[in-house]
């Protein structure tokens, strides 16, 4: 149980971090017309590597919160960085494939 609200709570920072990063990026797009050109450039620069450093801590999050389980056999396992961040998902769901079964399903996270 308070592994689960600790699982939430990452993931609900995760998408606080992410908004935070859309929004300086796009204060910073849309600050730099009326900016000085290397002030504005700075600027837009410094968004985009705010917005970059976001994703990456919002998967970092992501990706220790839960594990998931299979919808063949039921195994739940934490699947590793490369398939996590490659595989076609839903905010509940992945398509890992299962290191039991070898069944590739949509797996539905864990949090607790
Ligand atoms: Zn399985």
């Amino acid at each position: 149980m308070i592994m689960e609200k600790k699982n939430k709570l990452r993931i609900v920072l995760a998408v606080c971090v992410v908004l935070l990063g859309v929004a300086i990026l796009t204060e910073s797009i849309f600050t730099y017309p009326y900016l000085p050109h290397t002030l504005g450039l700075t600027l837009i620069i410094t968004g985009a590597t705010a917005f970059l450093f976001s994703i990456t801590m919002a998967v970092a999050l992501d990706y220790v919160s839960g594990d998931y389980e299979c919808r063949q056999c039921g195994h739940r396992f934490v699947p590793t960085l490369g398939a996590y961040i490659w595989a076609i998902h839903t905010p509940t769901t992945r398509r890992l494939k299962c290191p039991k079964c070898g069944k590739k399903t949509f797996c539905k996270r864990k949090l607790g």
